[in-house]
């Protein structure tokens, strides 16, 4: 009988796909069973696999249940979103991190905040770094770095072992430079030119996992590229803020936190339980999808 072993989709090339081996980790050229032609269901980056040696090539004959998918990129079973933020060179609003955390939460991933160019700080910013701190540790686990002086490196290389990770986050916050930092030899693939590349050629770029040297696999496109709300529903936005998540517990059961009585948000927010800069970003973002 065959034997039947596992790996993880890391790459597509023309009629083939390469297969990492969960075990020995070595990349195997495979190719689908036929069947697979009649059915919906194709492999997509990141999918565990089932497949068989014949001679120097793998046969995949089946897929493994998802936890989940990305959709842009299309990767499946992604460990953590890594969104990468900075307060200067560039000074990105708030909003942008509170969107790009609110798609993380859509797609039901974990998010990882990696606060760069922390070399870039002075003493003027203590107070918006603390403030940063103080909100967003309390939600997700948040890492601070310098590409450039390696602060912080280690620390974020401990969040990166044996997970598939997907970085995010606006473009010039150091994305590509932690890749390379983390991953020597990679080059993350920017997003301004995965998206000429997409309309020159009428495909769409797929990703690749890349092998990081003390195990794991890390895409080589960042992931929620357009951070865009226009899609989410604005009664549904409330899942994916966290804390209002699991704060609930208002006077009526479908209440938006806006401006209805008995709201117990607005009260966290009051006790400074819930951080005002979130919330604020709720509502803002809440108007936007609703005027949509
Ligand atoms: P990306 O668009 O998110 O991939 O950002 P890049 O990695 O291309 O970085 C944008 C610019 O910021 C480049 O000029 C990098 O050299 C610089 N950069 C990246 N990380 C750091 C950092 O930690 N500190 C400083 N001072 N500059 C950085």
């Amino acid at each position: 009988m065959d034997i039947r072993n596992r790996g993880v989709v890391v790459k597509f090339m023309s009629n083939a796909l390469i297969v990492e081996d969960i075990n020995t980790k070595e990349r195997i050229r495979c190719v689908l069973r036929g069947r697979f032609r009649l059915t919906d269901l194709k492999p997509v980056v990141g999918d565990i696999v089932e497949y068989v040696r014949v001679h120097d090539i793998g046969v995949v004959e089946s897929i493994l249940k998802r936890k989940n998918e990305l959709p842009k990129p299309k990767i499946a079973n992604v460990d953590q979103v890594v969104c990468v933020y900075t307060l200067r060179r560039p000074e990105v609003p708030l909003l942008v991190l509170d969107k790009l955390l609110v798609l993380v939460e859509e797609a039901n991933l974990n998010a990882l905040i990696v606060l760069n160019k922390i070399d870039l700080l002075t003493e003027e910013d203590e107070q918006r770094k603390r403030l940063f701190l103080e909100t967003y540790s309390k939600l997700y686990p948040v890492v601070m770095t310098s590409a450039k002086t390696k602060h912080g490196i280690d620390q974020l290389v401990e969040h990166f072992k044996d997970k598939t990770s997907v970085f995010a986050g606006p473009s010039g916050v150091g994305k590509s430079s932690l890749l390379n930092v983390i991953c020597p030899g990679a080059n993350l693939k920017t997003q301004e030119v995965s998206e000429k590349l997409e309309r020159g050629r009428h495909t769409t770029t797929a990703a690749e996992l890349l092998h990081l040297p003390f195990g794991g696999l890390v895409a080589d496109t960042p992931g929620f590229s357009l951070i865009e709300v226009d899609h989410i529903r604005a009664d549904k936005l409330k899942y994916y803020f966290k804390e209002i998540r699991e704060h609930g517990n208002c006077l009526f059961k479908d209440c938006n936190h806006i401006d209805e009585p008995g709201c117990k948000i607005k009260e966290l927010v009051e006790e400074g339980v819930i951080a005002r800069s979130r919330y604020e970003n709720y509502l803002e973002i809440y108007k936007e999808v609703s005027e949509k």
